[in-house]
Protein backbone atom coordinates (compact mmCIF):
# COMPACT_ATOMS: atom_id res chain seq x y z
CA UNK A 1 0.00 0.00 0.00
CA UNK A 2 1.34 3.88 -0.42
CA UNK A 3 0.35 6.02 1.66
CA UNK A 4 2.34 8.98 0.40
CA UNK A 5 0.01 10.81 -1.60
CA UNK A 6 -2.31 12.44 0.67
CA UNK A 7 -5.69 14.42 -0.42
CA UNK A 8 -4.73 18.18 -1.58
CA UNK A 9 -8.18 19.31 0.38
CA UNK A 10 -7.77 20.75 3.72
CA UNK A 11 -10.31 20.97 6.33
CA UNK A 12 -11.89 24.83 5.42
CA UNK A 13 -10.08 27.98 7.13
CA UNK A 14 -11.11 28.57 10.69
CA UNK A 15 -12.48 24.94 11.18
CA UNK A 16 -10.62 21.35 11.98
CA UNK A 17 -11.66 18.34 12.14
CA UNK A 18 -12.11 16.39 15.29
CA UNK A 19 -9.76 13.16 15.42
CA UNK A 20 -9.08 9.92 17.38
CA UNK A 21 -7.42 9.90 20.28
CA UNK A 22 -8.64 13.63 20.99
CA UNK A 23 -11.36 13.27 19.74
CA UNK A 24 -12.57 11.61 22.89
CA UNK A 25 -12.41 14.52 25.09
CA UNK A 26 -15.36 15.97 22.88
CA UNK A 27 -17.46 13.22 23.65
CA UNK A 28 -16.82 12.92 26.96
CA UNK A 29 -17.28 17.05 27.25
CA UNK A 30 -21.03 16.94 25.44
CA UNK A 31 -21.88 13.89 27.81
CA UNK A 32 -20.55 16.08 30.75
CA UNK A 33 -22.80 18.83 29.51
CA UNK A 34 -25.60 16.98 29.07
CA UNK A 35 -25.83 14.56 32.17
CA UNK A 36 -27.38 17.27 34.62
CA UNK A 37 -29.73 18.38 32.44
CA UNK A 38 -31.19 14.63 31.75
CA UNK A 39 -31.65 14.15 35.27
CA UNK A 40 -33.51 17.49 35.97
CA UNK A 41 -36.35 17.03 33.52
CA UNK A 42 -34.41 18.14 29.97
CA UNK A 43 -35.78 16.88 27.00
CA UNK A 44 -33.46 16.43 23.79
CA UNK A 45 -34.24 18.29 20.85
CA UNK A 46 -32.18 18.65 17.54
CA UNK A 47 -33.10 20.97 14.64
CA UNK A 48 -31.72 21.52 11.37
CA UNK A 49 -28.52 23.29 10.97
CA UNK A 50 -29.74 25.31 8.69
CA UNK A 51 -32.86 27.60 9.09
CA UNK A 52 -35.03 30.46 7.20
CA UNK A 53 -31.93 33.89 7.46
CA UNK A 54 -35.43 35.78 8.87
CA UNK A 55 -35.20 33.83 11.86
CA UNK A 56 -31.95 34.79 13.16
CA UNK A 57 -32.40 38.86 11.96
CA UNK A 58 -35.35 39.13 13.90
CA UNK A 59 -34.70 36.90 16.87
CA UNK A 60 -30.84 37.14 17.68
CA UNK A 61 -30.80 40.68 16.28
CA UNK A 62 -30.31 43.44 13.03
CA UNK A 63 -27.76 44.80 15.20
CA UNK A 64 -25.34 42.08 16.25
CA UNK A 65 -22.23 41.11 15.01
CA UNK A 66 -23.67 37.78 14.58
CA UNK A 67 -26.16 38.97 12.52
CA UNK A 68 -24.48 41.86 10.32
CA UNK A 69 -21.34 40.53 9.84
CA UNK A 70 -20.81 36.81 10.92
CA UNK A 71 -23.56 34.49 9.27
CA UNK A 72 -23.19 32.48 6.38
CA UNK A 73 -26.82 33.04 4.40
CA UNK A 74 -27.05 31.11 0.89
CA UNK A 75 -29.65 31.27 -1.41
CA UNK A 76 -31.54 27.84 -2.48
CA UNK A 77 -31.88 27.17 -6.26
CA UNK A 78 -35.58 27.51 -4.99
CA UNK A 79 -34.95 30.88 -3.98
CA UNK A 80 -34.93 30.14 -0.37
CA UNK A 81 -32.94 32.67 1.91
CA UNK A 82 -31.60 30.08 4.25
CA UNK A 83 -28.72 30.51 7.30
CA UNK A 84 -26.00 27.47 8.63
CA UNK A 85 -27.42 28.30 12.12
CA UNK A 86 -25.06 30.82 13.83
CA UNK A 87 -26.41 29.53 17.71
CA UNK A 88 -29.66 27.56 18.95
CA UNK A 89 -31.72 29.36 20.90
CA UNK A 90 -34.07 30.70 18.05
CA UNK A 91 -34.23 27.54 16.16
CA UNK A 92 -35.46 25.50 19.02
CA UNK A 93 -38.21 28.01 19.90
CA UNK A 94 -39.02 27.87 16.58
CA UNK A 95 -39.19 24.57 16.68
CA UNK A 96 -40.97 24.59 20.36
CA UNK A 97 -43.78 26.93 18.82
CA UNK A 98 -43.90 25.05 15.48
CA UNK A 99 -44.35 21.79 17.69
CA UNK A 100 -47.40 23.60 20.00
CA UNK A 101 -45.22 22.20 22.92
CA UNK A 102 -45.92 25.43 25.04
CA UNK A 103 -49.32 24.61 24.91
CA UNK A 104 -48.79 21.49 27.48
CA UNK A 105 -47.55 22.03 30.80
CA UNK A 106 -44.98 24.73 31.34
CA UNK A 107 -41.74 24.76 31.42
CA UNK A 108 -40.89 23.18 28.55
CA UNK A 109 -37.00 22.12 29.21
CA UNK A 110 -35.10 21.25 26.55
CA UNK A 111 -31.35 20.39 25.36
CA UNK A 112 -29.31 20.05 22.42
CA UNK A 113 -26.21 19.33 21.38
CA UNK A 114 -24.65 20.45 17.66
CA UNK A 115 -22.42 22.21 15.51
CA UNK A 116 -22.72 26.00 15.15
CA UNK A 117 -21.23 28.55 12.53
CA UNK A 118 -20.14 32.18 12.37
CA UNK A 119 -17.86 33.61 9.96
CA UNK A 120 -15.61 34.98 12.57
CA UNK A 121 -11.86 35.89 12.28
CA UNK A 122 -10.06 32.59 13.56
CA UNK A 123 -7.85 32.25 16.44
CA UNK A 124 -7.66 29.81 18.99
CA UNK A 125 -11.06 29.37 20.81
CA UNK A 126 -12.59 31.05 17.72
CA UNK A 127 -13.31 29.09 15.23
CA UNK A 128 -16.16 29.26 12.49
CA UNK A 129 -17.25 25.77 13.32
CA UNK A 130 -17.59 24.91 16.42
CA UNK A 131 -19.51 22.67 19.14
CA UNK A 132 -22.23 23.85 21.53
CA UNK A 133 -24.59 21.78 24.00
CA UNK A 134 -27.29 24.01 25.34
CA UNK A 135 -30.05 23.97 27.45
CA UNK A 136 -33.32 25.98 27.40
CA UNK A 137 -36.39 26.45 29.51
CA UNK A 138 -39.16 27.64 27.28
CA UNK A 139 -42.85 29.54 29.25
CA UNK A 140 -42.13 30.53 32.95
CA UNK A 141 -40.57 33.20 34.94
CA UNK A 142 -39.34 32.05 38.00
CA UNK A 143 -35.96 33.20 39.32
CA UNK A 144 -35.45 29.21 40.33
CA UNK A 145 -34.65 28.38 36.59
CA UNK A 146 -32.37 31.03 35.95
CA UNK A 147 -30.78 29.58 39.45
CA UNK A 148 -31.03 26.20 38.21
CA UNK A 149 -29.74 26.30 34.58
CA UNK A 150 -26.73 28.47 35.75
CA UNK A 151 -26.21 25.56 38.86
CA UNK A 152 -26.78 22.85 35.97
CA UNK A 153 -23.66 24.45 33.98
CA UNK A 154 -21.40 24.88 36.78
CA UNK A 155 -22.32 21.45 38.04
CA UNK A 156 -21.07 20.00 34.70
CA UNK A 157 -18.25 21.99 34.65
CA UNK A 158 -17.23 20.68 37.84
CA UNK A 159 -17.78 16.63 37.07
CA UNK A 160 -15.40 17.79 34.43
CA UNK A 161 -12.72 18.84 36.96
CA UNK A 162 -12.56 22.03 36.09
CA UNK A 163 -11.68 24.91 38.83
CA UNK A 164 -10.64 28.06 37.26
CA UNK A 165 -13.82 29.00 35.97
CA UNK A 166 -15.90 32.03 37.42
CA UNK A 167 -19.38 33.07 36.66
CA UNK A 168 -20.18 36.59 35.60
CA UNK A 169 -24.12 37.49 36.47
CA UNK A 170 -26.15 40.60 35.87
CA UNK A 171 -29.47 41.53 34.98
CA UNK A 172 -30.09 43.34 31.62
CA UNK A 173 -33.62 44.85 33.38
CA UNK A 174 -36.64 44.68 31.33
CA UNK A 175 -39.09 45.94 28.88
CA UNK A 176 -40.48 48.35 31.77
CA UNK A 177 -37.21 49.92 32.59
CA UNK A 178 -34.33 49.44 30.01
CA UNK A 179 -35.86 52.30 27.62
CA UNK A 180 -35.35 54.71 29.87
CA UNK A 181 -32.20 53.33 30.90
CA UNK A 182 -31.26 53.09 27.47
CA UNK A 183 -32.33 56.28 26.93
CA UNK A 184 -30.17 57.72 29.87
CA UNK A 185 -27.03 55.88 28.15
CA UNK A 186 -27.27 56.99 24.57
CA UNK A 187 -27.25 60.42 26.18
CA UNK A 188 -24.28 59.16 28.22
CA UNK A 189 -22.50 57.93 25.23
CA UNK A 190 -23.24 60.59 22.55
CA UNK A 191 -21.16 63.03 24.70
CA UNK A 192 -18.13 60.50 23.98
CA UNK A 193 -15.02 60.53 21.53
CA UNK A 194 -15.93 57.37 19.48
CA UNK A 195 -15.41 56.76 16.31
CA UNK A 196 -17.95 55.85 13.24
CA UNK A 197 -18.56 52.46 14.24
CA UNK A 198 -19.03 52.85 17.68
CA UNK A 199 -21.12 55.94 17.20
CA UNK A 200 -23.42 54.18 14.89
CA UNK A 201 -23.67 51.52 18.00
CA UNK A 202 -25.06 54.22 20.01
CA UNK A 203 -28.61 54.14 17.99
CA UNK A 204 -28.73 50.85 17.32
CA UNK A 205 -27.56 48.61 20.18
CA UNK A 206 -26.40 51.02 23.13
CA UNK A 207 -25.49 48.33 25.57
CA UNK A 208 -22.96 46.65 23.67
CA UNK A 209 -20.62 49.90 23.56
CA UNK A 210 -20.13 49.36 27.56
CA UNK A 211 -18.81 45.48 26.42
CA UNK A 212 -16.19 47.49 24.29
CA UNK A 213 -12.67 45.73 25.13
CA UNK A 214 -11.06 48.82 24.23
CA UNK A 215 -8.87 50.77 26.54
CA UNK A 216 -9.93 54.47 25.25
CA UNK A 217 -13.40 53.14 25.35
CA UNK A 218 -13.49 52.07 28.49
CA UNK A 219 -11.39 54.97 30.26
CA UNK A 220 -14.34 56.85 28.79
CA UNK A 221 -17.15 54.58 30.28
CA UNK A 222 -16.46 55.57 33.34
CA UNK A 223 -19.35 57.40 34.92
CA UNK A 224 -21.48 55.89 32.85
CA UNK A 225 -25.29 55.11 33.75
CA UNK A 226 -25.36 51.65 35.12
CA UNK A 227 -28.24 49.92 34.24
CA UNK A 228 -28.08 48.17 38.09
CA UNK A 229 -29.09 52.03 39.32
CA UNK A 230 -31.96 52.11 37.07
CA UNK A 231 -33.99 48.47 37.49
CA UNK A 232 -37.51 48.48 38.64
CA UNK A 233 -38.57 47.18 41.69
CA UNK A 234 -39.52 43.87 39.82
CA UNK A 235 -36.36 43.51 37.83
CA UNK A 236 -34.38 43.49 41.34
CA UNK A 237 -36.55 41.59 43.19
CA UNK A 238 -36.01 38.63 41.00
CA UNK A 239 -32.62 38.92 40.49
CA UNK A 240 -31.80 39.17 44.21
CA UNK A 241 -33.54 35.61 44.39
CA UNK A 242 -31.70 34.38 41.72
CA UNK A 243 -28.76 35.81 43.28
CA UNK A 244 -29.81 34.09 46.95
CA UNK A 245 -30.75 30.67 45.08
CA UNK A 246 -27.35 30.83 44.07
CA UNK A 247 -25.64 31.56 47.03
CA UNK A 248 -27.62 28.87 48.77
CA UNK A 249 -26.53 26.17 46.46
CA UNK A 250 -22.61 26.90 47.34
CA UNK A 251 -22.42 28.42 43.53
CA UNK A 252 -20.22 31.23 43.76
CA UNK A 253 -20.49 34.36 41.19
CA UNK A 254 -19.40 37.57 40.46
CA UNK A 255 -21.41 41.00 39.63
CA UNK A 256 -20.77 42.17 36.92
CA UNK A 257 -22.63 45.20 35.58
CA UNK A 258 -21.00 45.64 32.32
CA UNK A 259 -21.79 41.95 31.10
CA UNK A 260 -24.22 42.56 28.17
CA UNK A 261 -23.68 39.83 25.94
CA UNK A 262 -23.90 39.82 21.86
CA UNK A 263 -27.44 38.96 21.29
CA UNK A 264 -30.42 41.21 21.34
CA UNK A 265 -32.68 38.98 22.46
CA UNK A 266 -31.78 39.04 26.45
CA UNK A 267 -33.77 40.53 29.51
CA UNK A 268 -32.93 40.69 33.44
CA UNK A 269 -30.81 37.55 33.66
CA UNK A 270 -27.40 37.26 31.80
CA UNK A 271 -24.45 35.52 32.89
CA UNK A 272 -21.38 34.26 31.63
CA UNK A 273 -18.59 31.30 32.48
CA UNK A 274 -15.68 32.61 31.53
CA UNK A 275 -12.16 30.74 32.40
CA UNK A 276 -9.05 32.49 32.90
CA UNK A 277 -6.56 30.42 31.05
CA UNK A 278 -8.17 30.73 27.51
CA UNK A 279 -6.55 34.29 26.90
CA UNK A 280 -8.70 36.62 24.82
CA UNK A 281 -11.58 33.92 24.01
CA UNK A 282 -12.33 33.87 27.83
CA UNK A 283 -15.71 32.89 27.44
CA UNK A 284 -16.74 29.14 27.89
CA UNK A 285 -20.50 29.58 28.08
CA UNK A 286 -23.51 32.19 28.45
CA UNK A 287 -26.67 32.52 28.72
CA UNK A 288 -29.65 34.80 30.07
CA UNK A 289 -33.53 35.27 30.25
CA UNK A 290 -35.27 35.84 26.50
CA UNK A 291 -38.40 37.16 27.94
CA UNK A 292 -39.41 38.65 24.46
CA UNK A 293 -37.84 36.54 21.95
CA UNK A 294 -40.67 34.24 21.26
CA UNK A 295 -43.00 37.57 20.40
CA UNK A 296 -39.98 38.79 18.28
CA UNK A 297 -40.43 35.49 16.18
CA UNK A 298 -44.17 36.06 15.64
CA UNK A 299 -44.86 33.62 18.80
CA UNK A 300 -46.99 33.96 21.89
CA UNK A 301 -45.97 35.39 24.98
CA UNK A 302 -43.26 32.95 26.22
CA UNK A 303 -40.81 34.16 28.90
CA UNK A 304 -37.96 31.53 29.00
CA UNK A 305 -34.49 31.30 29.99
CA UNK A 306 -31.52 29.17 28.52
CA UNK A 307 -27.38 28.54 27.76
CA UNK A 308 -25.24 27.37 25.78
CA UNK A 309 -21.95 26.19 26.48
CA UNK A 310 -19.03 26.21 23.70
CA UNK A 311 -17.49 22.24 23.83
CA UNK A 312 -14.28 23.51 21.72
CA UNK A 313 -13.11 26.12 24.26
CA UNK A 314 -14.60 23.97 27.53
CA UNK A 315 -11.72 21.34 25.53
CA UNK A 316 -9.35 23.76 26.02
CA UNK A 317 -9.93 25.25 29.30
CA UNK A 318 -9.31 20.93 30.48
CA UNK A 319 -5.67 21.45 28.89
CA UNK A 320 -5.11 24.56 30.54
CA UNK A 321 -5.76 23.20 33.63
CA UNK A 322 -4.12 19.95 33.11
CA UNK A 323 -7.24 17.86 33.67
CA UNK A 324 -6.92 14.27 32.40
CA UNK A 325 -10.49 13.11 31.73
CA UNK A 326 -10.73 9.39 33.22
CA UNK A 327 -12.21 8.04 29.80
CA UNK A 328 -13.20 4.40 29.64
CA UNK A 329 -10.65 2.18 27.49
CA UNK A 330 -11.27 2.23 23.55
CA UNK A 331 -10.09 -1.23 23.98
CA UNK A 332 -9.88 -3.72 26.26
CA UNK A 333 -8.94 -6.70 24.68
CA UNK A 334 -6.93 -7.46 21.80
CA UNK A 335 -7.17 -10.29 19.96
CA UNK A 336 -3.95 -11.70 17.74
CA UNK A 337 -4.68 -14.69 15.65
CA UNK A 338 -2.13 -16.57 13.93
CA UNK A 339 -3.03 -18.76 11.13
CA UNK A 340 -6.26 -18.72 9.20
CA UNK A 341 -7.76 -21.75 12.02
CA UNK A 342 -6.90 -19.00 14.61
CA UNK A 343 -8.73 -15.98 12.95
CA UNK A 344 -11.56 -17.71 12.54
CA UNK A 345 -11.56 -18.69 16.18
CA UNK A 346 -10.72 -15.59 17.88
CA UNK A 347 -12.68 -13.82 15.63
CA UNK A 348 -15.81 -15.78 17.16
CA UNK A 349 -14.14 -14.95 20.57
CA UNK A 350 -14.28 -11.14 19.92
CA UNK A 351 -17.74 -10.98 18.69
CA UNK A 352 -18.70 -12.98 22.24
CA UNK A 353 -17.11 -10.15 24.28
CA UNK A 354 -18.28 -7.68 22.46
CA UNK A 355 -21.90 -8.50 23.09
CA UNK A 356 -21.11 -9.09 26.30
CA UNK A 357 -19.75 -5.67 26.88
CA UNK A 358 -16.55 -5.80 26.74
CA UNK A 359 -14.62 -3.71 24.04
CA UNK A 360 -12.79 -5.69 21.95
CA UNK A 361 -10.46 -5.57 18.73
CA UNK A 362 -8.69 -7.86 16.51
CA UNK A 363 -5.34 -7.60 14.67
CA UNK A 364 -7.05 -7.23 10.57
CA UNK A 365 -5.11 -7.68 7.98
CA UNK A 366 -3.32 -10.94 8.60
CA UNK A 367 -0.17 -9.46 10.61
CA UNK A 368 2.72 -11.20 11.90
CA UNK A 369 2.94 -11.70 15.44
CA UNK A 370 5.19 -8.83 16.28
CA UNK A 371 3.50 -6.42 14.53
CA UNK A 372 0.22 -7.58 16.16
CA UNK A 373 1.56 -7.37 19.49
CA UNK A 374 2.37 -3.44 18.46
CA UNK A 375 -1.40 -3.12 17.31
CA UNK A 376 -2.76 -4.74 20.92
CA UNK A 377 -0.09 -2.25 23.15
CA UNK A 378 -0.86 0.65 20.68
CA UNK A 379 -4.79 -0.13 21.45
CA UNK A 380 -4.28 0.15 24.73
CA UNK A 381 -5.71 -2.49 25.94
CA UNK A 382 -5.03 -3.93 29.15
CA UNK A 383 -4.99 -7.96 27.76
CA UNK A 384 -4.32 -9.88 24.49
CA UNK A 385 -5.86 -12.87 23.52
CA UNK A 386 -2.96 -14.85 21.68
CA UNK A 387 -3.44 -18.44 19.59
CA UNK A 388 -1.80 -20.52 17.10
CA UNK A 389 -2.73 -23.63 15.59
CA UNK A 390 -0.80 -25.18 18.68
CA UNK A 391 -2.72 -23.48 21.21
CA UNK A 392 -5.83 -24.35 19.48
CA UNK A 393 -4.92 -27.84 19.21
CA UNK A 394 -4.67 -28.12 22.95
CA UNK A 395 -8.07 -26.26 23.65
CA UNK A 396 -6.46 -23.43 25.06
CA UNK A 397 -5.28 -19.74 24.16
CA UNK A 398 -2.95 -17.54 25.35
CA UNK A 399 -3.63 -14.94 27.70
CA UNK A 400 -1.50 -12.07 28.27
CA UNK A 401 -1.58 -9.31 30.56
CA UNK A 402 -0.11 -6.16 28.61
CA UNK A 403 0.66 -4.08 31.99
CA UNK A 404 2.49 -6.86 33.82
CA UNK A 405 3.78 -9.16 30.30
CA UNK A 406 2.39 -11.98 32.25
CA UNK A 407 1.26 -14.58 29.53
CA UNK A 408 -1.08 -17.95 30.91
CA UNK A 409 -3.03 -20.24 28.70
CA UNK A 410 -6.64 -20.35 29.30
CA UNK A 411 -9.07 -22.99 28.17
CA UNK A 412 -10.65 -21.85 24.86
CA UNK A 413 -14.25 -22.41 26.57
CA UNK A 414 -13.44 -20.47 28.76
CA UNK A 415 -11.23 -17.21 28.04
CA UNK A 416 -15.03 -14.81 27.87
CA UNK A 417 -15.79 -15.46 31.26
CA UNK A 418 -12.47 -15.62 32.54
CA UNK A 419 -11.79 -12.02 30.98
CA UNK A 420 -15.44 -10.63 32.32
CA UNK A 421 -14.36 -12.29 35.93
CA UNK A 422 -11.04 -10.13 35.86
CA UNK A 423 -12.82 -7.21 34.68
CA UNK A 424 -15.14 -7.47 37.67
P1 LIG B 1 -22.73 32.69 22.43
O1 LIG B 1 -23.77 31.98 21.63
O2 LIG B 1 -21.99 33.70 21.63
O3 LIG B 1 -23.21 33.15 23.74
O4 LIG B 1 -21.62 31.59 22.74
C1 LIG B 1 -21.77 30.60 23.71
C2 LIG B 1 -20.50 29.81 23.78
O5 LIG B 1 -20.25 29.19 22.53
C3 LIG B 1 -19.26 30.66 24.03
O6 LIG B 1 -19.08 30.88 25.39
C4 LIG B 1 -18.17 29.81 23.42
O7 LIG B 1 -17.76 28.81 24.32
C5 LIG B 1 -18.87 29.16 22.27
N1 LIG B 1 -18.56 29.89 21.03
C6 LIG B 1 -19.21 30.94 20.49
N2 LIG B 1 -18.64 31.34 19.35
C7 LIG B 1 -17.60 30.51 19.14
C8 LIG B 1 -16.60 30.39 18.11
N3 LIG B 1 -16.58 31.18 17.06
N4 LIG B 1 -15.67 29.41 18.25
C9 LIG B 1 -15.68 28.58 19.30
N5 LIG B 1 -16.59 28.65 20.28
C10 LIG B 1 -17.53 29.60 20.21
Amino acid sequence: MNLHPVSTFKAPKGTYDLIPPDSAAFLAVREAISAPLRRSGYGYIETPGFENVELFSRGVGESTDIVTKEMYTLTTKGGDELALRPEGTASVLRAALEANLHRGGLPVKLWYSGSYYRYERPQKGRYRHFSQVGAEALGAEDPALDAELIILAHDAYRSLGLRNFRILLNSLGDKECRPAYRAALQDFLRGLDLDDETRRRIDINPLRVLDDKRDAVQQQLVGAPMLRDHLCEACKEYHERVRELLTAAGVAFEDDEKLVRGLDYYTRTTFEFVHDGLGSQSAVGGGGRYDGLSEMIGGPELPSVGWALGVDRTVLALRAEGVELELPAATEVFAVPLGEEARRALFTVVTELRRAGVAADFAYGGKGLKNAMKSANRSGARYAVVAGERDLAEGVVQLKDLESGEQAPVAFDTVVSELLAKRG
